[in-house]
């Protein structure tokens, strides 16, 4: 019943020819629904050069205003502008090195919300407080402070994507059953917040060193829709085999 996601995050790389590129050698999928999200500066360019193929654009991030005195930021209405339909809020890049709260990052879901972006929002617990057996604390507190405002009904346009920190670019993935748990939790924590349909439409991805050799066992979870990649999309070969993975499910 819910569509699952293959969804790259290129981060900071690739110029704009290399993002034509990459996003050329990508394939479409009638069964899986394919998102890239490349740098600000090649949104635009991704956008057409995907053309008619049937493959959803993401920027990487945002400012909640509409404009003003925000050296370097980007506004919900410049990321419209590009043809970008979705937005990627609170990657723990972003909370992490670039110190992003869940107070801020609720302004921006709100914000992305509010100018008819779907948001792809990203939680996840850090190696500490996962020995700490704090994983779930820290699941609650960022969905239900990163969430906060949000209707029900607006609850259609957002995905959210569990990132274990610990797994994200050192290829120390969550096992399998470590990642139903915790994707689990979150469904039952968005089904407290918002009510039992909204939890069961609700897609919540998968992210941290997701790769070929293990879409299979971590896609194939129950409660796992789909997986947000970042350094196996960064080459059309690799982030095509895990769009081929998910379509074998
Ligand atoms: C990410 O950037 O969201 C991510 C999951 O990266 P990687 O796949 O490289 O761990």
């Amino acid at each position: 019943m819910r569509k699952i996601m293959i969804a790259g995050n290129w981060k900071m790389n690739k110029t704009i020819a290399e993002s034509i590129e990459l996003v050329k050698g990508i394939k479409e999928s009638g069964k899986v629904q394919v998102l890239v999200a490349p740098v600000f500066t090649a949104l635009s360019a991704v956008c057409e050069a995907r053309g008619d193929r049937k493959i959803c654009v993401a920027a990487q991030n945002m400012h909640y205003e509409e404009s003003g005195a925000f050296t370097g930021e980007i506004s919900p209405l410049m990321v419209k502008d590009t043809g970008a339909k979705h937005v990627i809020l609170g990657h723990s890049e972003r909370r992490h090195i670039f110190k992003e709260d869940d107070a801020l990052i609720k302004e921006k879901v709100l914000s992305a919300i509010a100018h008819g972006l779907k948001v792809i929002l990203c939680i996840g617990e850090q190696l500490e407080e996962r020995e700490a057996e704090k994983t779930n604390e820290v699941l609650d507190v960022q969905l239900t402070e990163g969430l906060k405002g949000i209707t029900p009904d607006q609850m259609e346009d957002v995905i959210i994507a569990y990132e274990p920190v610990w797994a994200i670019g050192t290829g120390k993935v969550a096992t399998p059953e470590q990642a139903q748990e915790a994707h689990a939790f979150c469904r039952r924590k968005i089904a407290e917040l918002f009510g039992e349909d909204v939890a069961e439409k609700v897609r919540i991805l998968y992210g941290g060193s997701l790769k070929p050799d293990n879409a299979d066992g971590l896609l194939s979870q129950k409660d796992i829709d789909g997986g947000l990649i970042g350094g196996a999309s960064l080459k059309a070969d690799s982030f095509n085999a895990i769009i081929d993975a998910a379509e074998r499910l």
